[in-house]
């Protein structure tokens, strides 16, 4: 028979693994918009203290243990980064969907910014305001388990899925 503490922690990684649904739909978006122009970029954004909040957010540790990314070891000196871009599969703090730098903003042409742009949005807008004013992934693990939290999220995520599906 589960304890309460196993249950609550067996519904909040099933969350999880439909977080990363949403977030592949996002990142795939963003390979699209992005990876010609940030292959050749000779100044990439990516910094190790931007990548850090994957490690100090409860819920994004929990995406991530979740993702094929488990067992993946953090760089001290580059975070996550490596040569050919970002090594997470899930679990990526949402400011990095949600950047656009200036250059690629400036090209008019690229029809998959738009696209990107808005699941990155449907994206960081889940877990918005979800307990005390607090956005999902700056929770700590002992307020991520309360129940109107979890069936926040639940719904929250349930409504950017269908919304993200359409997009
Ligand atoms: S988003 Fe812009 S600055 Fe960042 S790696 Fe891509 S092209 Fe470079
Ligand atoms: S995209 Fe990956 S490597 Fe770049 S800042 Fe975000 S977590 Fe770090």
């Amino acid at each position: 028979m589960p304890t309460n503490l196993q249950r609550r922690n067996c519904e909040l990684a099933d969350l999880a693994r439909h977080y990363i649904r949403l977030e592949k739909l996002a990142q795939a978006a963003g390979k699209q918009a992005c990876t010609s122009a940030c292959s050749q970029c000779r100044k990439v954004c990516c910094r190790e203290i931007f990548c850090h909040e994957s490690r100090d957010s409860a819920w994004l540790v929990l995406v991530r243990q979740q993702s094929e990314s488990a067992a993946l070891r953090y760089d001290t000196r580059k975070g996550w980064l490596a040569k050919n871009g970002c090594r997470l599969s899930a679990g990526r703090p949402p400011v990095c969907y949600e950047f656009f730098c200036s250059a690629l903003l400036a090209n008019p042409t690229n029809a998959a910014i738009p696209r990107a742009r808005t699941l990155a949005k449907i994206l960081s807008g889940v877990g918005a305001r979800i307990h005390g004013g607090q956005h999902l992934v700056t929770l700590d693990a002992e307020n991520l388990r309360l129940e109107r939290v979890r069936l926040r999220l639940a719904a929250q995520l349930s409504a950017a899925l269908a919304k993200a599906q359409n997009v």
